[in-house]
């Protein structure tokens, strides 16, 4: 079994859009979608816009290569900053600066940074469970980073399990293919079986790596399986996820889509016994380190959720662009409305940029971003996506739900119609007024309110996840020393608990190592 990427495979790394795409055709991968086999995915104008999201972040890796690619250590060359392992703190800043730009230029999801958090993620604990097992997965996952960074490929992270009834654990469900496990092991290799559900990118993938999705225990040791798959491996099965307006692509015209360039992507993957060679399992049994992996890629990944500023950043564009043509961006109240639209936004970014500073090393080396920031800005996101859209709906006016279709603009009696009764401020085409509400109706109610809204409700973990991480982490004891310090209660005790700093707020009080330019 190979990757089947002739097209680039062995000929440097993919090394544009143009390339990245041409990388994808001819894999006769298993898709299914409304009932039917999918010939070309590529080809495809429902899956295309998810395509051209991912092969735009190759194309900013061209245009601003310090912002999208990084030196690898592993081949001695640029490589994407989605497959780099980050080295300091300034690694992981420049990847929530890159998801900004991504998300701006795309205003969806680009796909990739599942992957990139679940390399940096997997990278320590392998180490770790080497340190533990004296097993020799670290240095295997190495090799396997170091042949995606030759290549350029695109990684899909696959996490989350359907995992059947919620409150029983993997060993105990009725069908143990509620939570993928190994089927069977050679002395080649395993075999998995079970479906991932919600994979973002995953056709989009070159490489998925397969991950366990909570904390297991004794009796789940089969379940504790994490290892890279080509995406054309034998026995996968993918079925493609519905948008809301997602069939507006395979109409005529590119007004009522919204966004005609760029969507989002997730499927259902469903693994029939798939082979994974030894050199690509990087833990099989090791229970105690689930959870490890599971904390460590939420924390990554939770203040990668930064994209969405990024997305924000569109979305109050489109918001302050209707007000203009609607002759009323004067008006103290709109102007109040974008303000409030760009606090929340930036009050995401500052989040997840925060976390990225306060990073600190790992035992491997790698740097790890500051969980507790990570966490407070996914349940951000959680929430001020949905008021953002909420505002840019209020600016909107009713029209963004009751437009006519396209085919009415262009219909030579009724358009003529349309066009006089649909106009606003003096000197806007009508359907430039009309694209900026479809626009606003896409990122809020259309296809890509799937990435802006509800991907920020559960993905990286629904919002009780980050309530239970940011409780571990909130520090009562210490926090209640101080007070009760200034109110006179035990002095002398208090003192000797607030001397203490630790966890959270050791991160939070150690004094960034001096630069030569400090001196
Ligand atoms: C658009 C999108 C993209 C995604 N992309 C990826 C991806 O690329 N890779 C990946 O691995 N995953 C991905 N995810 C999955 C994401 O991580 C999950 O959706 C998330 O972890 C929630 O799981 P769930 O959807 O199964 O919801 P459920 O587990 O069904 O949760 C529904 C509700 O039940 C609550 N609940 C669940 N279990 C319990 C329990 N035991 N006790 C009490 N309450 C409980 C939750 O808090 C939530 O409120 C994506 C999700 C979305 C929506
Ligand atoms: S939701 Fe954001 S962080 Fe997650 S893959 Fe999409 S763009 Fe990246």
């Amino acid at each position: 079994m190979a990757v089947k990427m002739a097209a680039v495979s062995g000929g440097g790394p993919i090394g544009s859009g143009d390339e990245y795409i041409a990388s994808l055709r001819d894999r006769g991968l298993k898709v299914f979608l409304f009932g039917e086999p999918v010939e070309e995915p590529v080809d495809h104008p429902m899956i295309r816009p998810s395509i051209n999201a991912v092969a735009r972040t190759y194309d900013l890796a061209n245009e601003h290569p310090e912002l999208a690619t990084a030196m690898s250590p592993f081949t001695g060359t640029r490589v994407s900053r989605f497959l780099h392992i980050a080295e300091n703190a300034e690694d992981l800043v420049l990847q929530n600066k890159m998801q900004r730009r991504l998300g701006q230029l795309t205003g969806t999801c680009f796909q990739r940074c599942v992957g990139m958090d679940a390399f940096n993620s997997l990278y320590s604990v392998s180490y770790e469970i080497d340190q533990a097992h004296g097993t020799a997965y670290h240095e295997r996952f190495k090799a396997f980073v170091a042949m995606t960074q030759t290549e350029g490929f695109v990684i899909g992270g696959a996490m989350t399990d359907v995992k059947g009834d919620r409150s029983k654990a993997p060993h105990e469900q009725d069908d143990p293919d509620m939570f993928v496990h190994v089927s069977k092991r050679t002395e080649e290799g395993v075999y998995i079986r079970g479906a991932k559900a919600h994979q973002t990118g995953c056709l989009n993938s070159h490489w998925l790596l397969v991950m366990p999705t909570m904390r297991l225990g004794s009796g789940d040791e089969d379940f504790a399986i994490t290892g890279a798959v080509p995406v054309d491996a034998p026995g996968i099965t993918y079925i493609y996820g519905r948008q809301s307006c997602d069939t507006r692509a395979m109409e005529p015209g590119d007004l009522d889509v919204g966004n005609s360039q760029y969507a989002g992507q997730e499927a259902m993957i469903i693994f029939e016994d798939v082979f994974i060679p030894w050199e690509h399992v990087f833990m099989d049994g090791e229970t105690e380190f689930a959870a490890m992996l599971v904390e460590r890629f939420t924390c990554y990944h939770r203040r990668s959720y930064v994209c969405k500023s990024g997305v924000g950043d569109v979305l109050i564009g489109a918001a302050a662009t209707i007000a203009d043509f609607n002759g009323v961006d004067n008006a103290s109240h709109i102007k109040d409305k974008l303000v409030e639209m760009t606090h929340l936004n930036e009050t995401i970014y500052s989040t997840g940029i925060a976390s990225s500073y306060q990073a600190h090393p790992t035992a491997s080396g790698a740097y790890i971003n500051d969980d507790m920031l990570a966490n407070v800005c996914k349940h951000h996101v959680t929430k001020m996506p949905y008021e953002i859209g909420r505002l840019a709906q209020d600016l909107a006016g009713g029209l963004m739900v009751t437009l006519p279709s396209q085919q009415d603009l262009d219909h030579p009696d009724i358009g003529k119609l349309l066009r006089k009764y649909l106009k606003g401020r003096k000197g806007i085409p009508t359907e430039d007024r009309m694209r900026i509400l479809r626009l606003i109706e896409n990122m809020t109610l259309g296809r890509n309110a799937v990435g802006y809204l509800t991907e920020s409700m559960h993905g990286a973990g629904s919002p009780q996840a980050q309530r239970i991480q940011i409780g571990r982490q909130m520090q009562l004891d210490f926090k209640k020393a101080l007070a009760k310090n200034l109110a006179g209660i035990d002095p002398d005790v208090q003192q000797g608990v607030i001397e203490t700093v630790s966890d959270y707020f050791e991160r939070v009080f150690s004094i960034p190592k001096k630069t030569a330019a400090d001196d």
